[in-house]
């Protein structure tokens, strides 16, 4: 099957990214959004992602043809009628994700293949509603996916392997680095290593085992690593650590409160989110 035209639902910051490297790589994107103010934010991000890439890939031609070629809709229907893909990306919110398969199976041809950005859910949460489980699957990149460029491709018990094939092509032809998991797993591959090393690290700084750069440096020199679990928080952002740390809080887990606490007091408080603002366990 080759595929042509591909449909982004959700124009926000992964969305946007999606279509605009779909259509940098040639294909057809109609993106669709919700109402004509969310298109309006879309098309300011358009406006700027054409920059970068221009930039990125040192050409600009190629990044104005890319943002020309896009086609935008807020009509579900009228988006997905000659889409070969769906790639979604609308917010990581159970309902809104459920409602959305739902209308997307009744209005879609029976060829398009539906694919899920989500970071933290399973395919198989959705796989029902969507009206042909077979052919859906979680397709799932990375923030500023020009350069961080993995996709990774995991389907649910009752995904075809054929269609995840298509799609690990597809990731291929807009120059991902694809990854594909044998199985369902939460947090994928990368977030199932990543989030339980950054927790170690918050943990031991929390103890007062060691303070973060020296947390940092050990790691480092005993790995051939190049930078430890504290400057991946400056990259990441001092918002999402803080966040899943209040989740794990109200479940009891160790360290969670306390860890949630001194990232707002010393770091949120102050300004210090990071890479982003200057400063977080580093200053940049
Ligand atoms: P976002 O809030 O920036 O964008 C969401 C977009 O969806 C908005 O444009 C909103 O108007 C639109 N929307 C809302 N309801 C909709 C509906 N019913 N139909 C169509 N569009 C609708 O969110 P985001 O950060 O781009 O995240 C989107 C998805 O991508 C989530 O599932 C998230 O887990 C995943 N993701 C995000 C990141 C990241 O770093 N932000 C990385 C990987 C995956």
């Amino acid at each position: 099957m080759n595929l042509q035209n591909v449909t982004v639902a959700g124009s926000g910051v992964l969305g946007s990214q999606i279509a605009f490297q779909s259509a940098f790589f040639g294909y057809a994107v109609t993106v669709y959004d919700i109402n004509d103010e969310a298109i309006n934010n879309a098309k300011e991000r358009f406006t700027k992602l054409k920059g970068v890439y221009g930039e990125y890939f040192n050409d600009m031609e190629k990044a104005e043809a890319a943002l020309n070629r896009l086609v935008y809709s807020t009509d579900l229907a009228e988006a997905v009628k000659d889409a070969d893909l769906v790639i979604e990306a609308v917010p990581e919110v159970t309902e809104i994700k459920t409602n959305f398969y739902k209308n997307l199976g009744e209005v879609a041809p029976e060829k398009t293949i539906f694919a899920s950005n989500s970071s933290t859910m399973l395919p198989s949460q959705f796989a029902e509603f969507t009206g042909r489980p077979e052919k859906f699957l979680n397709l799932h990149f990375a923030n500023e996916i020009w350069k961080n460029n993995t996709a990774e491709v995991m389907g649910h018990p009752g995904t075809d392997a054929k269609y995840a094939d298509i799609v690990e092509e597809f990731a291929r032809t807009i120059g991902m680095i694809p990854f594909r998991l044998h199985k369902e797993q939460p947090g994928y591959i990368l977030n199932s290593l990543l989030v339980p090393f950054l927790d170690a690290a918050m943990d031991l700084w929390v103890k007062d085992v060691a303070d973060p750069h020296t947390i940092d440096k050990n790691w480092m020199i005993s790995t051939g690593a190049p930078t430890g679990p504290f400057a991946i928080l400056d990259v990441v952002g001092m918002t999402t650590p803080y966040n899943l740390n209040l989740a794990k809080a109200e479940k009891g887990a160790p360290y969670a409160k306390a860890i949630a606490e001194k990232l707002k007091t010393e770091y949120i408080d102050q300004g210090k989110m990071g890479v982003s603002s200057g400063e977080g366990f580093y200053k940049y």
